[in-house]
């Protein structure tokens, strides 16, 4: 059986990336906990819902299938059977989600969820709380930065390769920068680097680096 591996971090930090291409490479299952997140609030968009109407967002978080498929390049992303691989990464879903995700009873919901995933076998699993909440026993922890300047250079590469319209660099890093203080300074399940994770700085590492760096990680 796998080994859990959690790989934690603020917004584009290289997280998913890295993550896939640790699954692929020790045959293990990815699951982006952010897209659950982000399907969370785009239902919750879709249905006219209030972002603070906690209680229809909870309800709304219990009823809804998230499921994923693998794909290349990018997993795809499923809503009661409806893809929503593309319009997950839509800006009002990043706008709203941190908002969503600070909801108790939403955390709750998609906690069960993830470990209900993580009890299947090897797991690589990336987000904001596996190390500290989702799976505090992993045995492999990382936490991932760089700078809020170099996530959004890579975010807008990221977007423009995709085709996605983004903002100007400045007004992405600023996003992000938002995103980051929300998602660290919430109630609960902050933002926050575990005891026991390593903390990696890929500011000026390549993809295949960080990779070769978890690897290494994983086989001690
Ligand atoms: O990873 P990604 O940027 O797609 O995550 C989107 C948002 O989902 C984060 O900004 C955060 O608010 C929330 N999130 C979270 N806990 C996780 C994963 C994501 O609160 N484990």
């Amino acid at each position: 059986m796998g080994l859990q591996v959690a790989i934690d971090g603020p917004a584009s930090a290289g997280k998913s990336t890295v993550a896939k291409r640790v699954a692929k490479k020790f045959g293990y299952v990815y699951c982006d906990t952010g897209a659950m997140y982000r399907a969370v609030t785009l239902a919750a968009l879709q249905q006219g819902l209030s972002m603070t109407d906690t209680e229809k967002i909870s309800e709304l978080a219990k009823q809804i299938k998230i499921t994923f498929q693998p794909a290349e390049p990018e997993q795809r992303v499923f809503i009661n059977g409806q893809e929503v691989t593309r319009d997950i990464r839509l800006p009002k879903v990043a706008k709203n989600v941190s908002a969503v995700a600070a909801i108790p009873t939403v955390r709750q919901e998609m906690t069960k969820q993830q470990r209900q995933i993580a009890a299947e076998g090897g797991i690589v699993m990336d987000g904001r709380d596996i190390g500290t909440t989702v799976l505090p026993h992993a045995p492999v922890k990382i936490f991932m930065v760089a700078t809020a300047h170099e996530r959004a250079r890579r975010r807008y590469l990221e977007n423009k390769q995709k085709g996605i319209t983004t903002t100007s660099l400045e007004e992405l890093q600023r996003a992000i920068e938002l995103r980051d203080q929300k998602d660290s300074t919430r109630k609960v399940s902050p933002l926050t680097q575990a005891s026991d994770a390593i903390r990696l700085d890929t500011t000026n590492l390549t993809i295949d680096e960080v990779v070769a760096e978890i690897s290494k990680i994983i086989k001690k």
